[in-house]
């Protein structure tokens, strides 16, 4: 099938191509992000290809069918960025990859938590200017402490399962409860008592309207004092501005985000020659117990790998008329 692939850097490319070669969809790839602006350059394309910060909106969707697009793969699982009944209102099949790369997340929330408690990002600014004062870098054991997980899908059960492995206390809030992190141990509890007990709480949820600051000045009101956030999943689960707060009172004694609620003015791109607008995010980076990565958790050669494969056998199956595992529906309306 001919697909316009959007937001695509080089990594992308490399994979893309590589996992591609033997399928022989034909592809062409672009670098915009798709939107309303550069809907245009999927004219005549069945099939768009796009990522996480791509605006798949009713117009733009509009703009897509109107040119003979009726497929939109997304190359990631989150899909809060496509207007899913504007796609069905137009006929055009949405499909995703649901999963590529839980071990990385999780391992990559792992590195948040141990490089904040231990303050490895400060050691290692230190001892290059040949710092080597211990004072300031003080940790503490994650041995006997209580890590909360907020979502225990995939991901929130890796994270469940390595945390055990140091010896932690897991609890777990999630509107569906995983009888595989039951059986390690962790214990499902209601977001209160969750907030109130835990050391180190992480954010394993999707972003819906339910989810959408769902850490917020009550929420931080709740937590235990001290606490060690972590947040791999949406930005917009926390509101940031509350968060702020939090860490300029001590409530919040450690902040791990990979995903920011305004990331897509910022990651993904080199702005390291420009002056950035967002006053919220510059003041979330001059905190020394705040650790920032620009939506990387996902980043591994596997999953790269793993989201290839997935985006082409969903791309296969709806060319052939299969039905396919991947395609995403929109909810009926109501609910
Ligand atoms: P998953 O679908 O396997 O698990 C999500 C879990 O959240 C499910 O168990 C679900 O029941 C639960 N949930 C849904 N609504 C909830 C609510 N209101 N309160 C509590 N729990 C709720 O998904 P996953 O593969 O584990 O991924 C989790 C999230 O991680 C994704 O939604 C995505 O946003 C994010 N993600 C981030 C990256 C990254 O690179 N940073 C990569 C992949 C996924």
């Amino acid at each position: 099938m001919k697909v316009a692939v959007f937001s695509t850097k080089a990594y992308d490319r490399q994979f893309l191509s590589t996992v591609n070669s033997p399928i022989q969809h034909e592809l062409v790839f672009f670098e915009p992000r798709l939107n309303r602006d550069t809907a245009i350059l999927a004219a005549e394309f069945p099939a768009v290809c796009v990522f996480v910060h791509d605006q798949v909106d009713a117009p733009t969707l509009e703009l897509l069918a109107s040119r003979g697009t009726h497929l939109v793969v997304l190359r990631c699982a989150g899909f809060n960025n496509v207007d899913l009944q504007a796609a069905a209102d137009l006929g055009i099949t949405v499909v995703r990859v649901p999963a590529y790369s839980p071990y990385g997340v999780a391992e990559h929330a792992v590195g948040l938590i141990l490089s904040l408690n231990r303050k490895i990002h400060r050691a290692y600014n230190r001892v290059r200017e040949s710092n080597f004062s211990l004072d300031g870098l003080l940790g503490f054991n994650l041995h006997q402490r209580t890590v909360g997980i907020i979502g225990t899908g995939k991901i929130g059960l890796i994270l469940g399962q390595i945390m055990k492995g140091f010896g932690c206390d897991i609890l777990a809030y999630d509107v569906y409860h995983n009888p595989e992190l039951e059986a390690l141990g962790g214990k499902y509890v209601e977001l209160p008592e969750l907030f109130a007990t835990s050391d180190i709480i992480s954010l394993h949820c999707p972003l819906t309207p339910e989810t959408h600051h769902l850490i917020d000045a009550e929420a931080i009101e709740q937590i235990k004092s001290g606490v060690m956030l972590i947040n791999t999943s949406r930005g917009a689960l926390i509101d940031t501005q509350a968060v702020i707060e939090g860490l300029k009172s001590g409530k919040i004694g450690y902040l791990g985000v990979d995903v920011y609620e305004q990331e897509s003015e910022l990651f993904f791109e080199d702005l390291s020659g420009e002056i950035i607008q967002d006053d919220i995010f510059q003041r979330l980076t001059t905190f020394p117990n705040v650790l920032i990565t620009g939506h990387q958790a996902f980043f591994t050669a596997e999953a790269l790998y793993n989201i290839a494969e997935t985006t082409f056998a969903n791309i296969t199956d709806v060319e052939q008329g299969r039905p396919c595992a991947n395609e995403i529906c929109a909810q009926p309306k109501g609910n």
